[in-house]
């Protein structure tokens, strides 16, 4: 499965309050810098002819204007935590436009909570209006969206196990503390990876910038950036110039290209 060029934007690269955090005065969170700026996370990812969103953030609707996105293909789920699926509805303008249901790809965990969560999506009599959604249950089992090859890794987010992608060159991975190696193995000979870094305090289910570190260096990829940042982790500003060389922090809007 070769994958076409690719194009990734980070859609939101902030922790599930976003930053700023509401009500926070802490330098962070008034900080004029847009790259302090940080939506909840999530990637937009194209080729010539397919385009998706891994995740749908509660920010999803505001990130689809900011990006002027027209046509969505299909919505990829990482996990059931609400930062990265409370914005599903709002695929609905999709629907509209395009007439058709929304494909969306989860595993049976992320499956179960979007029927709970969004219990008049899945009803038998549905009110006008409400998205069509196209359910596709996945596993680790490599499948194609569109002509995008998408390659499931499977790590932890504490107990919970969430679902990193591959695409071509390219792997994200958000909301993780975890991967066993033989997952590990599935990211080693990526061009870039994404890792989720919460701060620089260990936390119980995300990791802390050096363990991001770590990992970048384990995987052996040779360029990485970071996701899902807490205002704890300081400004873009500070931060980004202490991190080795070919890691950067990530912010919304970055966009990266795959020949
Ligand atoms: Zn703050
Ligand atoms: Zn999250």
């Amino acid at each position: 499965m070769t994958s076409p060029p690719l194009k990734i934007t980070f859609l939101g690269t902030g922790t599930s309050t976003g930053v700023p955090m509401i009500a926070c005065d802490c330098p962070v969170c008034t900080s004029p810098d847009k790259k302090d700026k940080r939506l909840r996370s999530s990637i937009l990812v194209e080729s010539a002819t397919t385009s998706f969103v891994v995740d749908t953030t509660p920010d999803f609707r505001y990130q689809m204007l900011r990006e002027n996105v027209k046509k969505l293909d299909a919505v990829l789920f990482t996990h059931p935590h609400k930062d990265h699926v409370a914005g599903l509805d709002d695929v609905k303008a999709f629907c509209y436009f395009s007439n058709k249901p929304m494909d969306v790809f989860a595993n049976s965990l992320t499956e179960e909570a979007l029927k709970r969560e969004f219990p008049y999506v899945f009803a038998e009599q549905k009110y006008p209006g409400v998205p069509e959604i196209n359910l596709n249950t996945i596993d680790l089992t490599p499948f194609m969206i569109g002509d995008i090859p998408v390659i499931p890794i499977m790590v932890w987010h504490m107990k919970m196990p969430v679902y990193a992608y591959r695409f071509g060159k390219f792997t994200y991975i958000t909301d993780a503390n975890r991967i066993e190696e033989p997952e590990l193995e599935k990211v080693r000979g990526s061009e870039v990876m994404v890792v989720n870094t919460l701060r620089r305090q260990k936390h119980i289910s995300h990791y802390a910038l050096d363990e991001a570190i770590e990992l970048v260096h384990e995987a052996a990829v040779p360029k990485a950036y970071f996701t899902h940042i807490s205002h704890q982790l300081g400004k873009y500003a500070d931060v980004n110039p202490t991190l080795p060389a070919n890691m950067e922090l990530a912010w919304d809007g970055l966009k990266l290209s795959f020949s």
